[in-house]
């Protein structure tokens, strides 16, 4: 149901709209009419012209007939109100009509629908439509009318180019804009909107009625100020006022001039309309431009603070006299610093004492001789240093940059990144000494694994590892090796009458001696209760046996410190280790002479056949 009213509405809505261009169409070419005292006067300017083209630029596609028809009623209505026949009428309108949907067909179709007066694009199309289209219409209106003269023809041009150019810029910025922006506006810039137009239009009646001519830059000042202050609104709203004061001002009843029936005062008026327009407009444009420049500068502006506050890396510059160093937020950030202190500012000279004072004093040197270096050799750098924040905090920073060059390759100063590393450097650090500390732990557990806890020597496992190690290398450099099982003599006995304690005591001694008294490529171990094995690398069976027997001579000579005791003895048996039987093999025959020793009567040695 809703549809169907809106469908039955739209219709109306046409209707409605074109009657309301087609009113306003209607007082616009009657108060030129007025002003150009009827039909044969000549117009300074053609409003009606802007109104209508506006209204075509604004409207949707189903409104334009009823808008047109509308408009072409107005027209005759107008032309023949104020004394034209109605052949002329006719062809006043038909020219008016042609014009305004020729010039809006252009604009929509090149430009599109006009959403800004900021867009310089749209702004040249509406510009050169106007013109093109201004002049069909005054070829139109001369030939219908039969008025196929120059001065006609400029006439017509001049006043219709200009109406249009004036007006709907005008309409088109209250349409557009005016309702976007209301909510966002304020009563007070209303009202300073409404002050500053009134001091225009002041400036501008008062240059005009007043002077003979010699104010006319006063409304020049005034229309620049107000497109400073207020861009395309205000240029808009402003050559409209000068527009309408200055044809309320222009005596149209002053005589004609030359052949082609001009009138002075009505072509110096449009001609100073033109400039205006052409000196207002380029303005309007490129301060538009310059908006939208400052706008895209800020927002990428934003973003790179943005991208650098989240990867927290920031930037810095410095000029070649290293008098200018220039720090992004981030870079302020990271020295704890409020963006907002001015005390950067020629702060860093890099070659003078106490600069680079936001550095660690152990730094500092560091860092300025390194980009001093960069900047003469002009060399990419990177370092890694210590800052202290105002409140003392220390923070690690790292920089990496580069020379910087401009267009034509002169050299522009230094460039760097800046990056807060702390925690990094803290859990780098943290890591170095876990892992030392493992490696230490590690270390500490392989020496117990392969410790004798009683004796402090190596134990069985280690001690076998070092013989066959010691027997690859006999066998590869050809070298004899023997080892040497020792074995304390009655040690039972020792436990028995001395105590477990006194046993301990007399196992450790006699592997401290055994220890002191080998050479530092041989090796000795506990392998069992009292026993050991030493391995003795390079020597053969004579050269073994003395050693031992020193060993032996040794402990029998111990004095000890245990009540009760008075010598402590060992027996050993010595096996060369053969480099076809292996080891396993010699470890056997050298328990076999041990036994023989101990056979023989302990405080012995023997070596295995
Ligand atoms: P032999 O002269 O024939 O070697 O006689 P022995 O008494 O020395 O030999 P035996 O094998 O009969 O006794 C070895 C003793 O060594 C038995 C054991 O109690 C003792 N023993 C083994 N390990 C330790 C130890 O760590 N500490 C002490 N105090 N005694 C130990
Ligand atoms: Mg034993
Ligand atoms: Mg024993």
């Amino acid at each position: 149901m809703n549809g169907n009213a809106a469908k039955k509405d739209a219709p109306v809505k046409s209707w409605a709209i074109g009657c309301i261009v087609g009113a306003a169409y209607f007082l616009a070419a009657c108060f030129s009419f007025e002003i150009a005292l009827g039909v044969s006067g000549v117009a300074t300017v053609w409003p009606a012209s802007g109104v209508f083209v506006s209204a075509l630029l604004l409207a949707r596609r189903n409104q334009i007939a009823a808008m047109a028809i509308a408009v072409a009623a107005a027209s005759i209505a107008a032309n023949v109100l104020y004394g034209a026949s109605l052949g002329t009428a006719l062809a006043f309108t038909t020219a008016n009509v042609v014009e305004g949907l020729l010039i809006s067909q252009l604009v929509i179709r090149t430009s599109g629908v006009p959403r800004t007066l900021d867009d310089q694009r749209w702004l040249a199309t509406f510009f050169g439509a106007a013109v093109v289209g201004s002049a069909a219409s005054a070829a139109i209106a001369a030939l219908l009318a039969g008025e196929l003269t120059l001065p006609f023809f400029v006439v017509w041009f001049t006043t219709v180019c200009l109406g249009m150019l004036i007006v709907t810029p005008l309409i088109v910025a209250a349409a557009n804009e005016f309702p976007l922006k209301l909510k966002q506006v304020s009563c007070g810039s209303v009202l300073r909107f409404a002050l500053f137009t009134g001091f225009v239009g002041i400036v501008c009646w008062a240059a005009l009625a007043l002077g003979e001519g010699q104010f006319l830059f006063l409304p020049v000042i005034a229309i620049a100020a107000a497109t400073y202050t207020y861009g395309s609104r205000g240029a808009a709203i402003s050559i409209s006022l000068i527009a309408v004061i200055a044809t309320l001002e222009t005596d149209f009843s002053a005589p004609v001039i030359g052949e082609f029936a001009l009138q002075w005062d009505t072509l110096f008026l449009q001609f100073y309309l033109l400039s205006l327009l052409c000196s207002v407009w380029p303005l309007s444009a490129l301060m538009a431009e310059k908006a939208k420049l400052i706008d895209r500068y800020v927002q990428s502006t934003e973003l790179l603070e943005l991208a650098e506050k989240t990867a927290r890396v920031g930037h810095w510059a410095l000029e070649p006299d290293n008098a200018t160093l220039i720090w992004s937020e981030e870079v302020f950030h990271i020295h704890g610093i409020d963006p907002g202190e001015p005390q950067l500012v020629g702060a860093m000279p890099l070659g003078e004492a106490g600069s680079l004072n936001r550095y660690h004093p152990e730094d500092r040197d560091r860092v300025r001789s390194l980009l001093l270096a960069a900047m003469e050799d002009l060399v990419p750098f990177a370092y890694e240093a210590r800052i202290v924040r105002p409140d003392g905090v220390i923070r690690y920073v790292s920089s990496i940059g580069r020379p910087r060059y401009d267009a034509s390759g002169a050299f522009r100063g230094l460039f760097g990144t800046f990056q807060d590393i702390t925690e990094q450097t803290e859990t780098l650090e943290a890591l170095r000494v876990a892992r030392r500390d493992a490696l230490r732990e590690a270390k500490t557990a392989l020496r117990l694994s392969e410790t004798d806890e009683l004796t402090g020597i190596a134990n069985r496992r280690k001690v076998f590892g070092e013989l066959r190690a010691a027997a690859r290398v006999a066998k590869a450099s050809g070298t004899p090796m023997t080892i040497a099982v020792i074995d304390i003599d009655h040690f039972k006995a020792v436990n028995d009458r001395h105590g477990h304690h006194a046993g301990d005591k007399v196992l450790k001694r006699v592997a401290q001696i055994v220890s002191e008294q080998l050479r530092l490529g041989d090796c000795v171990g506990r392998i069992g209760g009292e026993e050991f094995l030493v391995v003795l690398p390079g020597e053969d069976g004579a050269a073994a046996h003395d050693i031992v027997e020193r060993l032996r001579v040794e402990v029998a000579a111990e004095a000890w410190d245990i009540a009760g005791l008075e010598q402590v003895t060992m027996s050993a048996g010595l096996a060369a280790v053969d480099e076809i039987e292996g080891v396993e093999k010699a470890v056997q025959k050298a328990d076999r002479a041990l036994y023989e020793a101990k056979q023989s009567g302990r405080n012995l040695l023997r070596i295995a056949a």
